[in-house]
């Protein structure tokens, strides 16, 4: 295994430190020597595995030390001041975080699952590398996790997808978040995850027919354009299919797009080269271009969405992005933490103003007192549906799924939104808790003497207006109070 690891780390770290790695890994190995695992191997194993799991995001030393001594204060008799003799303050402060977010125990309570990642999120905030190695172990322990009791594994993936989906979502590592949502997807939902398993595989003939067809078409249209590129195409996690058959109200039979292609090239320039080649030779699904290399999504994912459609109507989702989208949609903040570490002395600007957003975000969320508040924050910034209005001048604002007026008016700018006494849609007044809808032209009007009041957190939902009014009332309070 140590072999294996080394080969992993040379890949991408040609001169990594491979003496301090395989200490960890000796020194792992006899802490937890002789423990076995509920699935009947060396104990020891999984902590190789979450360290071979790291490696798919590139991880330091460090990390993957950390991630080999990862259970071992909480498991073995090494304690804290041993392993900082051995491996110093870094690597020790990484196992440590670890050990404290598993310490908070899962509580069927909505409010003391949020508090509990409250504490989680502030290790993040200190070093981003605990949370992601904390990922890696619950990606591992969801993988092997059929030799726990139906109970124990229930409990296990209600946690997750409650708690740890979200956030890898949130931290844009989609392969982690959409392997952990079917594993969990299986244990609870066992009947609707086969059944939606069997019925994909039952008609996933036909689609891959038409796949090999664009696959073959793309690749010699972009050839002969001399466009480099690569091209991927997978099918779309089975718990994803579910979820859109749950939010349209739709039988499996509905649902079109079980396959995604992915086209990744180099610059900007030829992903809209690309865009046009395939708008101009294939047939476009009405409505179905979405730019978010214009308009990014809250966690700053960026490409551009087509779908394509068969004579007998199979279609497929088309991905288009550069490299660098492509790093950042698959491994989203881990991805740009490290750029920042590495390259910490080059100048790379943009890389590091991306995370800095991501940073800021996670700050605000840590200001919000309230424990239910900050979980549905949480989950509201995760949600994965957008709707896109526009101002009259043409602005489009994205704004998440359920948005309301208001919401609109505080996008547009804080003082308008703690200004705003109505919002006009398509012309008419309607009130600031109307939900919007994709395509509607909205006009927030202000008046002078209007102010936040409580009632309005009520039905805001983007964490941009709840933060403004809290804000906004905290600091009224204050003034009388004074
Ligand atoms: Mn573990």
């Amino acid at each position: 295994m140590i072999d294996e690891l080394k080969k992993l780390v040379t890949q991408y770290l040609p001169n990594a430190d491979l003496a301090l790695l395989e200490k960890a890994y000796n020194y792992a190995s006899s802490a937890h020597y002789c423990q076995i695992r509920a699935t009947g191997e060396p104990y020891f194993n999984h902590c190789c595995n979450v360290a071979k799991i790291l490696t798919e995001l590139k991880l330091d030393i460090p990390t993957l030390c950390a991630a080999l001594l990862h259970d071992i204060l909480e498991d073995t008799l090494v304690v804290s001041q041993e392993l900082k003799q051995e491996f110093g303050e870094e690597i020790t402060s990484l196992v440590e975080g670890v050990t404290k977010i598993n310490s908070y125990k899962f509580n069927d309570k909505l409010t003391a699952q949020a508090e509990n990642w409250r504490k989680m999120l502030f290790a993040i905030v200190k070093d981003a590398r605990v949370i992601i190695i904390k990922l890696a172990d619950r990606l591992h322990n969801m993988r092997t996790l059929k030799s726990l009791s139906p109970d124990k594994q229930k409990k296990i993936a209600l946690e997750t997808l409650t708690l740890y989906t979200p956030f890898a979502h949130r931290l844009g590592i989609y392969n982690w978040k959409n392997e952990l949502e079917d594993l969990t997807f299986e244990i609870l939902e066992p009947d609707k995850y086969n059944e939606i398993k069997t019925k994909w595989k039952a008609r996933s003939g036909r689609n891959i027919e038409y796949l090999n067809y664009l696959e073959k078409e793309i690749t010699k249209k972009l050839t002969s354009a001399n466009i480099p590129f690569r091209l991927s195409s997978r099918p779309k996690n089975l718990y994803g299919i579910y979820r859109k058959m749950q939010r349209q109200q739709k039988p499996f039979s509905a649902i079109q797009d079980l396959f995604g292609m992915r086209i990744i090239t180099d610059t900007q320039e030829h992903c809209y080269q690309i865009l046009s080649i395939v708008q101009t030779d294939f047939k476009i699904v009405e409505n179905s271009f979405t730019d978010y290399i214009i308009l990014p999504k809250a966690n700053l994912y960026q490409s551009l969405h087509i779908t394509v459609a068969s004579e007998s109507d199979v279609v497929v989702e088309i991905q288009i992005r550069t490299e660098e989208m492509h790093k950042k949609a698959e491994y989203g903040i881990a991805a740009h933490w490290r750029y920042k570490d590495q390259f910490n002395k080059t100048t790379d600007n943009s890389k590091d103003i991306d995370l800095e957003k991501h940073l800021e975000f996670i700050k605000h969320i840590l200001e919000t007192k309230d424990s239910e508040e900050f979980l549905s924050d949480l989950k509201t910034e995760c949600n994965f549906e957008q709707i896109y209005v526009s101002t009259p001048k043409g602005k489009i604002i994205r704004l998440p799924d359920g948005a309301t007026a208001l919401d609109f008016a505080y996008a547009v700018h804080t003082d308008i939104g703690n200004k705003c006494m109505g919002v006009k849609v398509n012309g008419k007044m309607v009130p600031l808790n109307y939900k919007l809808i994709s395509g509607q032209t909205c006009e927030a009007l202000v008046r002078k003497n209007i102010k936040p009041s409580e009632h309005w957190l009520s039905f805001v939902v983007t964490y941009q207006a709840k933060y403004r009014i809290r804000k906004f009332l905290k600091e009224t309070k204050k003034q009388l109070r004074s």
